[in-house]
């Protein structure tokens, strides 16, 4: 429910809306490389920790025991998705590492290759689509692999894991959620002892649940449902009782965290996270999610615990994650700078007077730089996170909703060499102003999206909120598209100190073109029509634009050797047909006018071209772009003094690799 993915498999340029980023990439770009490697259907990038040296001290030892928390927790989420997959991942690696292998066996290389998903899985099934991975290697030959090592495995044990690895028909889904079937007995999924139905599950919660509970907790959420002795009982995470080990040792760290909190609210929330942990209460996790809803001072955040419920069909129980962070103040200072200024840029706006607010209040977002990764967000990972899910507080105490930068830079930087930009951008002209400007300018242009293009306008008196109905969407991230971009190019962005150059927007005019009326069509299988409202409206702005040009040539389709490009020839012409948008589209939202919402809706947003689909499926297939991407975490050496003891400083480091870092993580922190 609460996170945002970066949904688009491959391509940055694309996934523009209300994400934020960074204007200054204070990393040496020659020096870092963003992507590791490829393998299946997966790419492995790094990311790089900006800023982390603007921390003090304190902050910076505070981030690094958190980190160790974090990553304290790994077997964690390794469990919950399958009661194997400890067990399968230590025989793999045990395999991996062993000396005798025969390392250029094609066998081998497909185990390498296993292996690898399931580090990224944390587990055997597809962290997507949950189906069961299917080994390249031979059974006989995995067999053969743990004879050799000699680990005194017993034979029926051995025989189990060999079937749970080579047998289809074992497991074969993580969770399913498929109608009509007993969504316990057929998932993978180990928050549920074995034998245990969807009915038996459904009615122990259903009798526990108050109905006239106004604060209910998540029944569920951190505990294991088992049967003993014929009766459901709740083995629940803490540290004397399921997972503890593992809990002791988060809290170990978690105890030196607080030690060195940055204030007196922060320590408040650590306090709460370690007695959570020790009682396995959930109205003790409800009162800690209501103190970190309300630290907003502290610079250092994190999450850590049992969070969100992707992972069981029921929906009841959560996986385990960590994400530690900083506030990133360079974008934050430009989001601030934008909101500060929100009436200027609703007074200047091409929008009719009468549709305009009066008095409006910019909104400042919060950006974020992701320390390091762990459990449910390693290494897939969300871009942005909105907690705490429990109703009731997110209703009295509001939530927390942040997008984490440096995870973006890395997607658009990992982006840059794919050779998307050579296929599809007309000349060398684009691809240069796009890899100059296009990171920045489509930061800035997500800003005003999300700061001002949502905040602005009003709606007239008697025009109920819900009058556009099912083009409500579609309309709103227009109109917040289209306001974006009308500023986008406004000398004003210069004379705030957001951009040093006057023409960088063509670099977001040209891809955001690009994009709206060709590139994002990879994401539609063929003979769809469009459906997600973000990519609706990209469409709907992209094709009006079009259509308006097609005398003075503005903005135009070009063919070259067969493929279609889009071209711009005027960019001042572009920025006013946006302009003429945006007021259009205001007069439809601030009249309610469904009736001109639905036409221009049905005529640009909704239908595809077939022929431009097929060609752009062809040519972005072509590019061998891995459709899922995830991270490899830096790592946080603390230096000592003379002492050995006391830490003067933390350095963070980035060229840990991909097997390493795993194999690393499973030797020092596996607590079971
Ligand atoms: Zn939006």
């Amino acid at each position: 429910m609460k996170k945002v993915f970066f949904i688009c498999a491959a391509i940055a340029l694309i996934a523009t809306c209300c994400k934020k980023k960074n204007v200054e990439q204070q990393v040496n770009e020659q020096e870092f490389q963003y992507s590791v490697e490829k393998f299946a259907d997966l790419e492995i990038l790094r990311y790089h920790v900006p800023e982390f040296d603007s921390l003090n001290l304190q902050q910076k030892k505070l981030v690094y025991f958190l980190t160790e928390a974090a990553l304290q927790g790994r077997d964690i989420l390794y469990d919950e998705n399958c009661r194997y997959n400890l067990r399968i991942r230590h025989l793999l690696e045990s395999i991996y590492t062993f000396d005798g292998t025969d390392r250029n066996s094609d066998d081998f290389k497909a185990m390498e290759v296993y292996l690898k998903r399931v580090w990224f899985s944390n587990g055997i099934h597809h962290h997507y689509a949950g189906d069961k991975f299917v080994p390249g290697f031979s059974r006989e030959w995995f067999h053969k692999q743990i004879t050799n090592l000699d680990l005194h495995a017993d034979t029926t044990a051995l025989n189990e894991i060999e079937e749970v690895i080579f047998n289809p028909d074992v497991l074969p889904k993580r969770v399913n959620q498929a109608d009509g079937e007993d969504l316990l007995l057929t998932s993978a999924c180990n928050y549920y002892e074995e034998g245990i139905t969807q009915a038996e599950a459904t009615k122990f919660y259903d009798d526990m649940a108050d109905p006239n509970d106004e604060t209910p907790i998540m029944y569920g959420l951190n505990s294991r449902l088992e049967k003993h002795d014929g009766q459901l009982v709740e083995n629940v995470a803490k540290i004397d009782g399921l997972y503890g080990k593992t809990l002791k040792r988060i809290v170990f760290w978690l105890e030196k965290a607080k030690d060195v909190a940055e204030n007196e609210e922060q320590k408040a929330v650590i306090e709460k996270l370690i007695e959570y942990y020790t009682t396995g209460n959930l109205r003790t996790f409800d009162e800690y999610s209501i103190l970190w809803v309300k630290d907003l001072n502290s610079r250092v955040d994190f999450i850590n615990g049992f969070i969100e419920t992707y992972g069981d069909p029921l929906g009841k129980k959560a996986s385990w994650e960590s994400l530690v962070n900083f506030k990133d103040l360079a974008s934050t200072r430009r989001t601030e700078i934008i909101s500060s200024n929100a009436q200027w840029f609703e007074d200047n706006s091409p929008v009719a007077p009468e549709f305009k607010k009066p008095e409006v209040k910019g909104v400042t977002a919060k950006v974020i730089t992701a320390a390091i990764l762990a459990g449910d967000c390693y290494p897939y990972t969300p871009i942005g996170i909105n907690l705490p899910n429990s109703d009731w507080i997110r209703h009295l105490h509001g939530s927390k909703s942040v997008t984490i930068q440096n995870i973006t830079d890395a997607y658009d930087k990992a982006a840059e060499g794919n050779g998307f930009a050579e296929e599809f951008m007309w000349s060398q002209e684009e691809i240069e102003w796009g890899k100059k400007w296009g990171n920045i300018t489509d930061n800035i242009h997500t800003d005003l999206h999300d700061c001002l293009g949502h905040a602005s306008g009003r709606t007239l008196p008697g025009v109920a909120q819900d009058a556009l109905k099912e083009h409500h969407s579609t309309l709103e991230e227009a109109r917040a598209d289209l306001f974006g971009l009308y500023y986008s190019a406004d000398p004003k962005l210069v004379e705030l100190g957001i951009l040093s150059d006057p023409y960088a927007y063509k670099a977001e005019y040209y891809r955001f073109m690009m994009n709206g009326a060709m590139t994002q069509l990879c994401r539609i299988e063929p003979g769809n029509d469009i459906e997600e409202a973000h990519m609706r409206n990209r469409q709907l702005v992209a094709n009006w634009v079009l259509e308006q040009s097609k005398d003075d040539h503005a903005v135009e389709f070009r063919q070259r050797d067969g493929k279609t490009f889009i071209v711009v020839n005027d960019y001042q012409k572009l920025r006013e047909r946006f302009g003429q948008l945006l007021a259009e589209i205001q007069r439809i939202k601030s009249t309610g006018d469904y009736a001109a919402g639905k036409a221009l809706v049905e005529k640009y947003a909704v239908k595809v071209n077939q022929d431009l689909h097929k060609e752009v499926l062809e040519r972005y297939a072509k590019l061998n772009i891995a459709p899922y991407k995830g991270f490899i975490n830096p790592v946080y050496e603390p230096v000592y003094e003379a002492d050995g003891k006391t830490i003067k400083d933390i350095k963070v480091k980035y060229g840990e690799g991909y097997a390493e870092q795993h194999l690393r993580y499973s030797r020092d922190y596996s607590a079971e």
